[in-house]
């Protein structure tokens, strides 16, 4: 499904070009679920962004479905990035001026796949029923993010990277959460990449990796 081969990033730093990410591969199957750990700056956030296409790496390829993301043009990648790679940011990047639902909705209807019962079906088990009408201004934090889950899962993406999707959530949420990801996974067979500090749900994934000095074990 994803293939990174040796990927490579590298920012500018104090002591100069600094490869936060420094020969990184990866594979993830379909239906395959796995937990991306590592210290705070090791590089989790920049990895999902490369694997989404949404930069590029200094070095190495990510392939989706055989495709080499890095051989696309921009309208190529905003196509794969609508409509079969899911990411959930660890800001949740609502649109203040569309309600809960309408938020929820959104990238399903620019995708062109709209489906009002499985965005309902989402905003139940995600215990957004009574907040749908709501502005993300009104609701929690943690409310604002599980809007942001759904979102992403009402387009049935075939890839779904996860940025510590449940770091504001309280135990029974975050595992309500990650279940709505395992059911849309073994519905859909979709790939999970998931970042979490929680040993408690990385264990619940069936691969886990850890990311420190640029590097994957
Ligand atoms: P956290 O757990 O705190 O979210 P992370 O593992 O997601 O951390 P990243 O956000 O990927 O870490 O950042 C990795 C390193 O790259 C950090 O040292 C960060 O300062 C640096 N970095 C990230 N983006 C940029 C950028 N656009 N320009 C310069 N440096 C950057
Ligand atoms: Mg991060």
């Amino acid at each position: 499904l994803l293939d990174a081969r040796d990927i490579v990033k590298t920012f500018p730093g104090d002591a100069g070009l600094v490869p936060v990410l420094d020969g990184v591969s990866l594979s993830l199957a379909a239906g395959e679920t796995m937990a991306l750990t590592g210290e705070s700056g090791s590089g989790k956030s920049t990895l999902l962004t490369l694997l989404a296409g949404l930069d590029r790496p200094d070095g190495g390829t990510v392939l989706l479905e055989g495709r080499d993301l890095g051989a696309l043009g921009e309208a190529g990648l905003a196509r794969i990035r609508r409509g079969r790679i899911g990411l959930i940011f660890q800001q949740f990047n609502l649109v203040p001026s569309l309600s809960a639902g309408q938020n929820i909705a959104l990238q399903a209807r620019l995708a062109g796949r709209h489906d009002p019962d499985w965005c309902a079906a989402l905003a139940c088990r995600l215990g957004l029923a009574p907040h749908l009408g709501k502005y993300p201004e009104a609701l929690s934090g943690g409310q604002q993010q599980r809007v942001a889950v759904a979102r992403t899962l009402a387009v049935r993406p075939q890839v779904i990277l996860a940025d510590e999707p449940t770091g504001n959530l309280d135990e029974a949420t975050g595992d309500a959460v990650l279940a709505g990801m395992l059911e849309l996974v073994a519905e859909t067979g979709a790939g999970l990449v998931m970042v979490t500090h929680s040993p408690r749900l990385a264990a619940r994934l069936s691969r886990r990796l850890h990311l420190a000095r640029g590097r994957l074990a």
